[in-house]
């Protein structure tokens, strides 16, 4: 499943040339500590599948894409923000604020966040 894109920060992340603060990994995604959170719990989950935007998300990368959700409730549940409330979000574009071309799902919680973002 490498797709590893040359000039992509989160697939150095994934093969360890630029370090990060890891905290789960599975077959499919691993997830890291935001560098500038926003927020208590502030963690982005990415896919070990280099996929830029979600509208290069193609059909055979639906399980890919679930398994960040399910990477989402575990580490929700391990930071303890799984009964008061989180938010699972991932930008797509300028527009939206994406800054980095390999999907992320932003893992956000620990205080109370406000709807509907900026
Ligand atoms: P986007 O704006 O694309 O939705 O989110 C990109 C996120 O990546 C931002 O929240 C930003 O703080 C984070 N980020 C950018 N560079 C790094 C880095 O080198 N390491 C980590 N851990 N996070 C980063
Ligand atoms: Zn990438």
């Amino acid at each position: 499943m490498s797709t590893a894109s040359p000039d992509c920060l989160f697939c150095k992340i994934l093969t360890g040339d630029i370090a990060a603060d890891v905290i789960y990994e599975s077959d499919t995604a691993i997830a890291f500590r935001d560098i500038n959170p926003k927020a208590p719990t502030h963690v982005l989950i990415i896919p070990r599948k280099h996929i830029a935007t979600i509208n290069d998300i193609g059909e055979d990368d639906h399980s890919i894409v679930g398994s960040l959700y399910a990477a989402a409730r575990e580490i929700a549940a391990d930071e303890g923000i799984a009964n008061d409330g989180y938010r699972a979000v991932m930008n797509c574009n300028a527009a939206a604020g994406q800054t980095v071309f390999h999907i992320h799902l932003h893992l956000l919680g620990g205080r109370e966040l406000g709807w509907p973002p900026g």
